[in-house]
């Protein structure tokens, strides 16, 4: 059996940079304003994630990392989330089959931490044996650790790329989520060095944090819009579940990329859609010099329940209903901005 869900963990968890991705959304989910990373030789011997969220109870401590169960939905009473894309709860169950994961917890309302291992998905430490969580010092929120990642699947481990490699990406999801959350104030940094790599301010705006962030040769050329299926709503009455609404920032013709950097959030979740970076590329296509890029960043919220649930949360690629027609409305309220700007 686990190496059976040690095999499923695999295709949830790829690299250290996907199991950042999840342990970071855990962070944001409970209300952090400061989160820190740090990983050792990019993130394989250890990446630590560390918040000032709401913390974990220690009754909740005892299911964490189990496989998504009954107790589990009703004990995190999150079932509006497990819908959000269909699938969810599972993300630290996978991390604990690939990984040794450990826990140090503190709400505001216990006087102590906890600190919990986990293998397997179970409460247990290094060697396996049965642990408890154990009373320790630390301050209110969470402090997550992964470490030794893929120690036991040696097929994922020789599919990762050396070190650097895995840590730029691991800065490159950060400052994508540093972007999208410009109210949280992350840093991130290989451990043993004083000088984080990223660190961003809490309190600014998305623009702001894509200057400080991307450059400010970037920033002084952003444009932006915002855009819904509601705004002709003459036209629908009552089709709340179509609802949805898109923030965009791009940049004017001035800026010239050789690659497009373009960053998708939909429903505060990072995801690619391949055709939705063509489409907005497609846009700058005799507006911008043969061969040259723009830069674009998009949050797309829409209903939950129109993300395509056969697609698993943790693939890359997202689909959802009505997916041309949105991206449409949006590239037409782009192209319009950017002609405008031309003349
Ligand atoms: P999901 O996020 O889909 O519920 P996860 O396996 O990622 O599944 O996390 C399981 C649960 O553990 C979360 O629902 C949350 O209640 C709790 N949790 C995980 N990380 C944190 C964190 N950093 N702070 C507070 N609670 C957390
Ligand atoms: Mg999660």
């Amino acid at each position: 059996e686990a190496v059976i869900n040690r095999i499923a963990a695999g295709e949830i968890i790829h690299r250290p940079s996907s199991a950042l991705k999840e342990l970071l959304e855990n962070c944001l989910d409970a209300g952090a304003t400061s989160i820190r990373v740090t990983a050792k030789d990019g993130g394989m011997k250890l990446l630590q994630v560390q918040d000032n969220g709401s913390g974990i109870r220690k009754a909740d401590l005892l299911i964490l990392a189990e496989r998504f169960t009954t107790s589990k939905i009703s004990s995190f009473k999150d079932l509006e989330r497990l819908t959000t894309y269909g699938f969810r709860g599972e993300a630290l169950a996978s991390v604990s089959y690939v990984s040794q994961l450990s826990v140090v917890t503190k709400t505001k309302s216990d006087t102590c931490a906890w600190k919990a291992t986990y293998v397997d998905g179970r409460l247990a430490s290094k060697d396996g044996s049965p642990a408890e969580p154990k009373a320790c010092a630390g301050n209110d929120g969470t402090i997550i650790n992964v470490e030794n990642l893929f120690y036991n699947t040696p097929t994922r481990l020789s599919s990762l790329r050396g070190s650097s490699e895995e840590y730029s990406r691991i800065l490159d999801v950060v400052t994508k989520y540093a972007v999208h959350n410009p109210h949280v104030s992350f840093t991130c940094k290989k451990s043993g060095s004083s000088a984080p790599d990223i660190t961003t301010p809490s309190g600014s705006s998305v623009k702001q944090a894509i200057g400080q962030l991307y450059g400010q040769t970037i920033a002084k050329e952003l444009l932006e819009t915002k855009v819904s299926s509601n705004e002709d709503s003459s036209m629908v009455v009552d089709e709340a579940e179509e609802a949805w609404a898109a923030e965009v920032f791009f940049t004017s013709p001035n800026y010239q990329a050789k690659k497009m950097v373009f960053l998708l959030f939909i429903n505060h979740r990072l995801v690619e859609s391949p055709r939705i970076k063509k489409a907005l590329e497609t846009i700058y296509t005799g507006i911008l010099p043969k061969g040259a890029s723009p830069f674009v960043y998009l949050s797309l919220q829409i209903d939950p329940r129109s993300v395509d649930v056969n697609v698993h949360p943790t693939k890359r690629e997202v689909h959802f209903l009505d997916e041309e027609q949105t991206t449409q409305k949006i590239c037409d309220a782009v192209h319009a901005i950017l002609v405008g700007q031309n003349q």
